[in-house]
């Protein structure tokens, strides 16, 4: 049976733009918490998230202590939500963000404003498309990252080709790999730029146990074919070159957040995250919002986004009841190293008592063994020797601030040991 279209609120406590796990997680949190009017607001037909099209396990052991694919995940975030009377207005893109947490939405009931007390913003992640990598040929049919493929093959039913090339090896590469074996796909290799795959070391095993031919320190020099793509030419570090003979090219990861409504709108981006500017509480430079999930960086899980959802949730309700201080000063956190490639969140609101994020996010460029440091007022707070690598989760905690605090920023930086 059709469920009912609720109407759209001309306005409302909480709106939470984005219904994947962190959405989903921060609008039943709070309605759990006792905020009245919640609602969330998905572009697609159905809310869930990107967990809608992983039709593979694991999601769901920190929400539901079960290991589920992501279609049955997404289901129980969705129904948990429902049961505790979140509105969920699906068809719903919004369109533009106003100061002090106006928004405008076009939906199938027609373009709509919503004053909202709080904007929650949830958009997630994207890959990067062929159209950004740069990479020569003609444009022809059968050409994907793994978003679109994992949509054709788990919410459209269609195979949009049988022997692809997967290139990169990041996690959601292998996403892609047990996508593909799903649908009888059978990928004739799969190329990596640098000299190790990105995954972690579990994950390395998958492609020989599938039969597909792993080519790393190589880069795809073209795509082959006018209509329909027939090969691809690669080279090696080495200057060899060869041809792979197959019917696509599956780009996978480079992940970066989807903040083109941030973009458009007055919030502060930071250039290195790609995803808006938050303090610890992962609050934006306008306070009426509020952001959390893959949006905030490019890339994490579901688990970690659905957390991330559940702790935002926690700081809204403060913020709704006043508890929250309006920061008095804002402190930056500066990288002095080329091979930090973010840092979020980006600033620390003063007061701070040590609430909020209790770790600071950060991803490198490339491998590195070294020494990372935290200085504060010119003295170290914190070191720690690590052997960081690309797209690997690195926490370090947020800074405290005690006694007399002094007008210098926080710098993070890496010494690197040969
Ligand atoms: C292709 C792909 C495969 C992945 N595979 C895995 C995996 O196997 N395991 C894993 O743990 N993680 C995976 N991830 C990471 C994934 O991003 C997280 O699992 C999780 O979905 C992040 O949750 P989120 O709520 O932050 O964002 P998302 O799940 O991305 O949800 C964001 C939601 O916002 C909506 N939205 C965006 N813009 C608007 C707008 N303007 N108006 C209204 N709605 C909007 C989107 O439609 C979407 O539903 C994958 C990511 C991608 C891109």
């Amino acid at each position: 049976m059709a469920r009912e279209a609720h109407l759209l609120p001309e306005s409302c406590d909480v709106a939470v733009v984005g219904g994947g796990p962190a959405g989903l997680a921060a609008a039943t949190c709070l309605k759990l918490a006792g905020v009245e009017s919640v609602v969330v607001l998905e572009r697609e037909p159905n809310a869930g998230g990107i967990p809608r099209h992983c039709g593979h396990p694991p999601f769901g052991m920190r929400e539901f202590n079960r290991c589920l694919t992501g279609q049955t995940y997404a289901r129980a975030l969705v129904e948990r939500a429902e049961k505790v009377d979140v509105r969920i207005h699906v068809n719903t893109s919004v369109v533009s963000l106003e100061v002090g947490g106006g928004i405008t939405v076009s939906s199938t009931q027609g373009d709509a404003s919503i004053t909202a007390g709080r904007v929650i913003l949830c958009t997630g992640v994207r890959e990067t498309p062929r159209s950004t990598r740069m990479v020569s040929g003609c444009r022809p049919l059968g050409i994907f990252t793994t978003g679109s493929l994992q949509s054709m093959v788990y919410l459209k039913n269609s195979i949009p080709f049988r022997r692809p090339v997967i290139i990169g090896t990041e996690l959601v590469s292998f996403s892609a790999l047990l996508t593909a074996r799903h649908a009888g796909i059978k990928p004739v290799a799969m190329i990596e730029e640098n000299a190790c795959m990105t995954a972690r070391a579990y994950c390395r095993p998958l492609p020989m146990i599938l039969g597909v031919p792993l080519y790393r320190s190589t880069h795809v020099l073209e795509i082959m074919g006018k209509e329909r793509v027939t090969g691809v030419r690669i080279m090696d570090n080495a200057g060899t070159e060869r041809t792979i003979d197959c019917d696509g090219v599956l780009f996978t990861g480079q992940f970066t957040p989807e903040s083109s409504l941030l973009r458009m709108a007055h919030l502060e981006v930071d250039p290195a995250s790609g995803g808006p500017v938050v303090d610890q509480y992962g609050r934006c430079s306008d306070p009426s919002f509020f952001a959390t999930g893959n949006l905030l960086r490019p890339v994490e899980t579901a688990g970690w986004c659905w957390r991330e959802g559940v702790r935002t949730a926690a700081v809204v309700v403060r913020s709704l009841d006043g508890q929250l201080p309006l920061s008095e000063r804002t402190f930056e956190i500066t990288s002095r190293s080329s091979l930090i490639k973010y840092i979020v969140p980006q600033i620390i609101s003063l007061p701070h008592n040590g609430d909020g994020a209790g770790h600071l996010q950060l991803r490198f460029q490339e491998s590195a063994k070294g020494s990372l440091c935290v200085q504060q007022n010119g003295e170290t707070t914190w070191r720690k020797t690590m052997h960081a690598k690309p797209e690997r989760r690195v926490l370090v905690p947020t800074p405290r601030f005690t006694g007399d605090v002094v007008d210098h920023a926080i710098e993070i930086s890496f010494s690197a040991t040969s």
